[in-house]
């Protein structure tokens, strides 16, 4: 599906306002009570077939979001919205329906996968749970999930400390298809793999998402992971969404000084390339106490005194381009 097929359709997922605090310490005799502002107030929406990186660094809420809507974490506010209905409140039992819809690929398939279980028993699990088919039915689809992530039928009796890195990714992502779900959470799927495998995933879940027409929302701290998969990108700094454009107008002209930043960090395609924008310096602010005012105004070349006092908005500025500064 081209990008603008996916922008015309109505969203498989939609979020505002969500919001997921964490309350940390206040034991007895412990440490003061602190609030983590993991997410703190974000919109977007994700349309069927389509791609929206989300990125940022490590700390800026990009996989709480990601649980969040998934609702392994309860949202502290804002509203889910899955094929229109309503899940930010939903009970456990009443999720269950739901989670088939929903899936998600994690950063280490090791520590997701049972080392006890074969391949072919954890692909066939999440069939099983669901009652969905027979013992014979469940392995020839898990015969045809092993053939579609282009790994060996006879591996199935493998276990998964027998399989390489990338493999092992192929396994979650097969299992992740079980349920026929239309969104995928792909939370930084390939950050552990080798470079040249992370291309051999990266095009495997874009073929995917084009036999199967899933929506995936693309978890990442790297730009240069989400710019072939993704048709929008969204970047967030510390809980918020400061830039949400088409990937390629991101790239081509990035309006947030973080956006730019993070672009510095990508390698040109050209060597010869001379960079222009400046590298960021300095790590993220503490969630628990985000800077008044831009919370990027602490490492912002730009910044200036209305930038301390002021919260920047999320705005419009051109067709399916936002951005949160007070100089666009
Ligand atoms: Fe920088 Fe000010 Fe824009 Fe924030 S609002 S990104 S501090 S210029």
């Amino acid at each position: 599906m081209t990008a603008s097929m996916a922008q015309a359709a109505s969203p498989l997922l939609d979020v505002r306002g969500l919001v997921k605090h964490f309350v940390i310490g206040g034991g007895f005799l412990g440490k003061p009570k602190a609030t983590v502002r993991a997410v703190d107030g974000i919109d977007f929406s994700l349309n069927a077939g389509e791609t929206l990186g989300l990125v940022g660094e490590s700390g800026c809420g990009k996989s709480t979001a990601g649980k969040t809507i998934l609702r392994l974490l309860a949202p502290t506010s804002g509203t889910i919205h899955l094929r229109g209905a309503d899940i930010s409140g939903l009970s456990k039992a009443e999720m269950r329906p739901y989670r088939r819809d929903m899936q998600v690929i994690f950063q280490d398939p090791y520590s997701s996968l049972n080392p006890r279980m074969n391949a072919g028993e954890i692909v066939g699990e999440p069939m099983l749970n669901y009652g969905l088919a027979t013992a014979s039915e469940r392995r020839g689809k898990v015969a045809e999930l092993f053939q579609r992530v282009g790994l060996r039928a006879d591996s199935m009796v493998k276990y998964p400390h027998e399989f390489s890195g990338g493999q092992r990714q192929r396994l979650g992502i097969a299992r992740a298809l079980a349920l026929q779900p239309g969104l995928i959470i792909c939370d930084e799927p390939v950050s552990a793999l080798d470079v040249s495998v992370q291309a051999q995933i990266i095009n495997l879940l874009i073929d995917l998402q084009q036999s199967f027409g899933l929506s995936y929302l693309f978890i990442a701290h790297d730009l240069a992971v989400v710019q072939h998969i993704s048709q929008r990108v969204a970047v967030m700094y510390l809980g918020k969404i400061v830039e949400l454009a088409p990937t390629g107008e991101l790239f081509a002209n990035p309006l947030h000084p973080y956006t730019e930043a993070l672009l510095a960090a990508v390698p040109a395609a050209n060597p010869k390339e001379r960079r222009t924008r400046a590298l960021l310096t300095g790590d993220v602010p503490s969630p628990i106490s985000p800077p008044p005012g831009c919370r990027f105004h602490t490492r912002c070349p730009h910044a200036e005194a209305r930038c301390k006092l002021e919260e920047p908005a999320l705005k419009q500025t051109a067709a399916g381009h936002s951005v949160a500064c007070h100089l666009r």
